[in-house]
């Protein structure tokens, strides 16, 4: 299954995927993991990302788009994969369209209050990636990761005047993708406004089937 998942910053679409990872046995791939790993290791592509993520801006379409597709071209990357992040804007949806057909596409979709209270208290492992937020999805022991002991940090971008920003370019830049999947027939939605810590299995149970009714 070759699957994309949309949805605004601060819906929970990371801690989603991560599920759907382990259940599906897909790839993940995600742009913001890999230039984040690019950042990192200080490559050139890292430092040309490096601006416009701190400043909660999209990196350039070429950027991304070259990135997305090398990652496609490796072995590794089959009939099965879920690619998180990306597309975010049209013309990044045509190149991916002429790069690979998609066979679905899900929206998480939450209630506006929802979204901001779920931005902001977001945590990430150093070391493996897994996702908590301080109040819905708290680590069972303060800034360590529940999966592999790692250190939890906070990202630089979920500082406010980036979320903002994020929250901008989604509306104007990705948003538009729903109209896009609409009309290919490959959009499907699902609303998650309950917290992921309580009801975990309620809300992966919802998602799981639309995935299983195709
Ligand atoms: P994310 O982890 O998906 O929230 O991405 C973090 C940041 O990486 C974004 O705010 C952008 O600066 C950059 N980024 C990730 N994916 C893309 C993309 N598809 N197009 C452009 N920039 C991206």
């Amino acid at each position: 299954m070759k699957l994309v998942v949309l949805g605004s910053p601060g819906v929970g679409k990371g801690t989603y995927t991560q599920e759907l990872v382990q259940k599906y046995n897909l790839l993940h791939i995600s742009t913001g993991d890999l230039f984040r790993e690019n950042l990192k290791s200080e490559t050139e592509l890292g430092v040309q990302a490096k601006s416009f993520m701190d400043a909660g801006q999209l990196v350039p379409d070429e950027v991304t788009i070259g990135m997305v597709k090398e990652r496609l071209s490796r072995d590794d990357a089959n009939d099965n994969f879920v690619l998180d992040g990306f597309p975010r804007t049209i013309a990044q949806a045509e190149a991916l369209t002429d790069i690979t057909p998609i066979d679905m596409v899900i929206n998480f979709k939450a209630d506006k209050d929802v979204i901001l209270g779920r931005l902001g208290g977001r945590i990430i492992c150093r070391k493996c990636g897994q996702i908590f937020h301080k109040q819905n999805i708290p680590p069972k022991q303060d800034g360590i990761c529940d999966t592999c002991g790692g250190e939890l940090y906070e990202r630089d971008d979920d500082k406010p005047e980036a979320i903002e920003k994020r929250l901008v370019v989604y509306e104007e830049q990705t948003s538009p993708l729903i109209g896009f999947y609409t009309e290919k027939g490959l959009l499907r939605e699902v609303t998650v406004n309950e917290d992921f810590g309580t009801h975990k299995e309620e809300i992966m149970n919802r998602i799981f089937k639309v995935i299983d009714e195709k």
